[in-house]
């Protein structure tokens, strides 16, 4: 799939505010690598274990918990926590755009 027009940024959804870590994987074509490096380099979360077992992780970011992608929105009826994960933070189309465009 990669080539030498193509970039891969490999970002965590938290880096960008959301509540839930989810690894991504961005596949650029035909865009400056040095631009990809400058949005993305650093978007990848150091999170650190809690010390009880089977506790969510502590984002690097937000300092607070992740958010296990599993089960229900409490917020939406009925719809499921992947769903919701589905959408791109705002953040994350911000330095999409600012990386194919520079800026
Ligand atoms: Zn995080």
């Amino acid at each position: 799939m990669a080539d030498d027009k193509s970039t891969t940024a490999v970002v965590n959804m938290c880096a960008f505010g959301a509540k839930w870590l989810k690894p991504t994987r961005i596949e650029f074509f035909l865009t400056s690598k040095a631009a990809v490096t400058a949005q993305f380099a650093k978007m990848k979360c150091k999170s650190k274990r809690q010390k009880t077992k089977g506790k969510p992780t502590i984002c690097q970011f937000s300092k607070e918990e992740h958010v296990l992608l599993s089960g229900l929105d409490g917020q939406k009826k009925g719809g499921f926590l992947t769903k919701a994960a589905q959408e791109y933070p705002r953040g994350l189309c911000i330095a999409i755009a600012k990386a194919h465009f520079g800026g």
